[in-house]
């Protein structure tokens, strides 16, 4: 139901106060209303109020809704009077009405009318500008409307002007220009740029009326039309929302979701700026966790997740402002270190921070140790692409994870030259695998009680179109860096088997041990290689022996230990080599079959100095009922030594070298 327009009259209507108070103007001639902002209705309106509004009487003139067709910004700006009325603020502005729809242009001085129930009403006195133009009209109508906060500053003090929306917006009407300002060095950058080229812009953090907010501010340099005296011309627009999406956006763009690290993209770019801008020195150092695949397979990939995080947030705070940390992917990071003075000074700082990432730390009650290895390289953006210089920090990082990771490497000359060294042998060992240059020599081992050839070991070797018979310490570590191994361990394993069943079919009596690198278990060729030859009856699986390093045992131990059992049950013998070098964890002796143990060179050669520890490994052998084989022996000394101390056999330069296939069959002979 509408209501009648003596109810809604009824509603908002003056009081006994309100009509006392507003006597005085029935008497005068200009026109003076008294406009109730809460309810967008006149109140009380003289004659000549009555005449502007084109009103048939007071009474008609108070039915009417002002709020029809109000605009949002006049509304704001009503509101933002009625607060500004409690402090005895009064205002003149142009305002045009339109009360049949023809505009009436006003000169209008508002001040505040307290009433009854404790809320500001508006008084109004008007004058009729006759002497407007219509561009005047528009202009000053547009200032009033507009969205856009339009004030005059002089220098230091508060605002010679505000449009409505600029008052609507900002504080209080004494603020200087300076006071916007969140950041006073957005103020600087402003003013700076003002005075030096007349005009500026830029998004800053202002205080508002409605909490903190991004405005588009620019600023001009003009003069002041009513006193001629410098000021400036500020224009505002709220940005909040956008600028807000589009940090959004843009922190997304550049970072990793789980770390909160910058990325690669970004990285890209800040080099790419670098080099645009700056050619000072940088360094980046990347690095990455020591065995992170162990960590996600033994406590599951929520755990991985939980070291990566814990030490992206330690490098983060052991940096400083302007390094920059970013997580390439998986467990690798780089750090760039901008604007380097001093390279000790970052190499210093990097060793440092490789202490503070091995800080060993519990989640869940799982107590950690994680460490990392790390590869730093000196650049000039601009000078060398990110590709090259990833690429040197990451030979760098390489050459850490040789020298047994949990360190730093800085890259060098000689580096870069292995590396380029190494690439190359990795791209022959590809055409050799192709077409097939691998030979096996065949070292003999001798036993010490009968002194016969019972066994020989199969040593591979590459027979290189250009450079000839290439040894295995050249190229076994690339197989098995680059993953070819598993491709040349395959190859060598059939060749050794096949020889095996050959000498067999002859009626040979020797037994060959063949090595196996640690990669080649977790491929099942290895199993199934295996097993297809031992599924034939006529195969002497027993007269084959797998060496395997110690490193074999870091790792998924439980797998192993199954494959090893299983190797055994197929009636294949397991031996270890390089015994007493590597992985120092003896617990493996006893829980995996191990038939013989191949004392490591190292200690034979420093017989007799190292007789307590060989003596020791003889013993331990015997425990566990595993053959012993000494490597490496090149003297009369060391054999008679060894032989007087239970080894039961010796391979070494001393007895025979490695040799070709018919040198052997002619020594077997012999
Ligand atoms: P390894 O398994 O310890 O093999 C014994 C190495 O010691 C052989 O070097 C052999 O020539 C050398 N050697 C034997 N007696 C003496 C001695 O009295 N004095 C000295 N100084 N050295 C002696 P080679 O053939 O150069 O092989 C080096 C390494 O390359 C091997 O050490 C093994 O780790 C690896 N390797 C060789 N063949 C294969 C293979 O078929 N597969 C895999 N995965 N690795 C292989
Ligand atoms: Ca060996
Ligand atoms: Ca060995």
């Amino acid at each position: 139901m509408k209501a009648t327009l003596q109810e809604v009259a009824a509603q908002s209507s003056a009081s006994a106060k309100d009509r006392l108070e507003f006597d005085f103007a029935y008497r005068m001639v200009t026109p003076v209303w008294l406009f109730d902002i809460d309810a967008s209705r006149i109140l009380l309106a003289n004659a000549a109020a009555c005449d502007i509004w084109q009103a048939e009487s007071e009474a008609e003139l108070q039915t009417r809704d002002l709020s029809v067709g109000m605009s949002k910004t006049v509304q704001n700006r009503l509101l933002q009077y009625q607060t500004d009325f409690a402090d005895g603020a009064t205002f003149n502005e142009m305002w045009t009405v339109y009360p049949n729809d023809a505009p009436v242009s006003l000169d209008v001085h508002y001040s505040g009318f307290l009433r009854n129930n404790g809320r500001f009403a508006m008084l109004c006195e008007a004058n009729l500008r006759q002497d407007i133009t219509p561009e005047n009209i528009r202009s000053t109508e547009a200032l009033l409307h507009t969205d856009v906060m339009i004030s005059l500053f002089n220098r230091d003090g508060p605002p010679l002007y505000m449009n409505p929306a600029a008052r609507t917006a900002i504080l209080g009407s004494d603020q200087t220009l300076s006071d916007l300002f969140v950041d006073r060095r957005d103020y600087d950058t402003l003013m700076f740029e003002v005075d030096r080229s007349g005009e500026h812009a830029l998004v800053a953090k202002v205080f508002t009326n409605n909490g903190l907010r991004w405005h588009n501010i620019s600023a001009k340099v003009c003069a002041d039309a009513a006193t001629g005296s410098p000021a400036y011309l500020v224009t505002a627009n709220d940005v909040s929302d956008l600028k807000i999406a589009r940090d959004k956006a843009r922190y997304l763009a550049q970072r990793d979701q789980l770390t909160g690290c910058f990325n690669r993209t970004y990285l890209k770019q800040i080099v790419h700026d670098l080099g645009q801008f700056q050619p000072q020195r940088c360094a980046l150092l990347f690095f990455d966790i020591d065995r992170f695949k162990q960590i996600n397979d033994t406590f599951g990939h929520e755990m991985g997740d939980v070291v990566l995080k814990r030490l992206s947030d330690r490098a983060q705070e052991a940096l400083s402002k302007l390094d920059l940390l970013v997580r390439l992917g998986g467990d690798e990071f780089v750090i760039l270190f901008r604007d380097v003075m001093d390279q000790d000074e970052i190499i210093a700082k990097v060793r440092k921070l490789l202490e503070e990432l091995r800080i060993p730390f519990r989640h869940n009650s799982i107590r950690l140790t994680p460490t990392v290895s790390m590869g730093l390289t000196f650049f000039k953006p601009g000078q060398r692409s990110l590709t090259t210089v990833m690429s040197e920090a990451d030979i760098a990082l390489y050459a850490s994870k040789l020298e047994g990771r949990n360190r730093l490497t800085v890259f060098d000359d000689a580096l870069g030259a292995a590396a380029k060294a190494r690439n190359q042998i990795e791209v022959d060992l590809k055409a050799a695998i192709e077409r097939d240059e691998f030979v096996l020599h065949y070292q003999p081992r001798v036993d010490f009680a009968t002194q016969k050839i019972l066994s020989a070991e199969a040593l591979v070797r590459w027979e290189h179109p250009t450079r000839g018979l290439v040894p295995p310490n050249e190229f076994i570590s690339v197989c098995e860096e680059t993953g070819l191994i598993a491709q040349v361990g395959q190859l060598i394993l059939e060749r050794g088997l096949e020889q095996v069943d050959t000498w067999h079919r002859n009626g040979i009596d020797l037994d060959l041990s063949i090595n196996i690198s640690p990669m080649q278990f977790e491929s099942c060729d290895l199993m199934d290689t295996l097993g297809r030859f031992a599924a034939n009856p006529d195969f002497p699986a027993h007269r084959v022996e797998l060496e395997v390093t110690e490193n074999v045992f870091i790792g998924d131990v439980e797998k192993l230990a199954e494959q090893l059992r299983e190797i055994s049950a197929l009636g294949y013998r397991i031996a270890i080599d390089d015994f007493g070098v590597g992985y120092s964890n003896l617990s493996y002796v006893s829980a995996f079959p191990v038939d013989c143990i191949k004392i490591d060179r190292s200690f034979i050669s420093q017989l007799p100095t190292s007789g307590p520890v060989v003596a020791l490994i003889l013993a331990l052998a015997r425990q566990i009922g595993a053959r012993t084989v000494a490597e490496g022996v090149e003297t009369p000394d060391q054999a008679a030594w060894l032989a007087s101390h239970t080894c039961d056999e010796a391979q070494g330069f001393w007895f025979y070298r490695p040799m070709p296939l018919t040198d052997l069959t002619a020594t077997l002979e012999a």
